[in-house]
């Protein structure tokens, strides 16, 4: 069955992804089966989509309520889950207004629009500049891809997006350069550099560049499409860098595994979108917000503090393992470098039945906020038997 639906795939699906030799049919919290009924702890969720594992019942309840409400209604009427959700993360980070989209590139889009617009507000044309670092990812679209700092992605789609500038991490010396052109809108950065490799920035480095952008008068945005939603050990990871952003955008576990983006709107640029400067159809759909609704309701301190347990569980059994080279990262979002090729590694994995993914040239691994400790320990055994 497997041989037939790679087949299909491969005939009728766009061939953009290298996949692995694995149909999920279904699962149940961080256990996943494929179609033969094999078991495996699932150390990926979805690309840290799932933050409460599969098929969760808390998610899945709210879920079916509101599909039996309504499952959208566009952004031409009021919506229940939609105002609910914003008031949510508004009240749980200080942000005054939140735009939703589907999507981390969408999200991303909306920052880079509101630093743009809140630029030439105020400053009028020619200031619309972003800088964002080397060796980020930022999406997918032409200009998230111009976005991101990485030339492989700087292919084949010409023209791209203008305005962007890439600084390597660390290079404060470099931004404050770009900043004294006086066109520097905005800094954009991703607090742990997720498909860079799992690489967490310095908090000096962070907080060198909120001085910069408040010395030169730019935006502080940060990419939490990733690390946000609990991920990183705190409910957005710039709580962690001691520093107020004026946009953070946020997708991937925000939905607990349905579509949906958040661009927060922090009180410098809370009044910068207004109507008919940005739209989108589907974004703040009920059934996804509902989703959302529940998933941030149990994010709180008790969780949280789970994750930095089982985040030091994973970092203490790695490190200095036999074939780890590096462990990196925050929360449960953690990168290992390892002594074998990652494809190797990889599919030892699969086939003792654990599934975690890679960046760049590391394995990495984001289970689920709520993967059972004992779970986690078992996955992990069978992780140092791969290395
Ligand atoms: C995944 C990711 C994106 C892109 O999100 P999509 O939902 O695939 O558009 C953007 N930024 C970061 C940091 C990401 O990890």
């Amino acid at each position: 069955m497997i041989q037939n639906f790679k087949e299909l795939d491969k005939e009728y699906v766009a061939n953009t992804y290298g996949r692995f030799d694995l149909l999920i049919e279904r699962g149940k919290g961080s256990l996943v089966y494929d179609e033969t009924g094999k078991e495996y702890i699932d150390l990926s969720t979805g690309i840290a989509v799932n933050t409460f594992g599969v098929c969760d019942d808390g998610v899945k309840n709210a879920v079916l309520a509101q599909l039996d409400k309504v499952q959208h209604t566009s952004n031409l009427y009021y919506s229940e889950p939609c105002i609910l959700l914003a008031q949510t993360l508004c009240e749980r980070t200080g942000a005054k207004k939140v735009f939703f989209g589907n999507s981390g590139a969408e999200a991303n889009e909306c920052a880079i629009k509101v630093a743009r617009k809140w630029a030439d507000d105020k400053k009028g044309f020619g200031h619309s500049k972003i800088i964002t670092l080397q060796n980020s990812f930022h999406g997918r679209t032409v200009t998230t891809l111009s976005a991101t700092g990485q030339d492989v992605f700087h292919q084949h789609f010409h023209p791209f997006t203008g305005g962007f500038v890439h600084v390597a991490v660390g290079d404060l010396a470099a931004v404050e350069t770009e900043m004294k052109t006086g066109e520097v809108a905005a800094v954009f950065v991703e607090l742990v550099q997720g498909e860079g490799g799992v690489m967490p920035l310095e908090k000096e480095f962070v907080q060198g560049l909120v001085s910069l952008c408040e010395k030169y008068d730019a935006l502080f945005m940060v990419d939490e499409v990733q690390t946000g939603n609990g991920r990183s050990g705190a409910l957005y990871a710039y709580q962690k860098f001691g520093v107020t952003p004026d946009v953070v955008t946020t997708a991937k576990g925000l939905g607990g595994g349905l579509p949906l983006g958040a661009t927060l709107l922090f009180e410098k640029v809370q009044g910068v979108l207004d109507v008919g400067s940005h739209g989108s159809t589907f974004g703040g759909n009920p059934v996804a917000c509902a989703a959302a609704l529940s998933v941030l309701s149990r994010i709180d301190d008790v969780l949280l503090k789970e994750v930095e347990e089982k985040s030091e569980l994973i970092f203490s059994s790695l490190s200095g393992a036999k074939g780890v080279k590096s462990v990196s990262g925050m929360g449960l979002m953690i990168g290992v470098e390892t002594e074998k090729p990652v494809g190797e590694v990889l599919a030892a994995c699969m086939e003792k039945g654990i599934l975690p993914i890679k960046a760049k040239n590391k394995l990495r691994l984001l289970p689920a906020l709520n993967i059972e400790k004992e779970l986690l320990e078992k996955a992990l055994n069978v992780l140092k038997e791969c290395l």
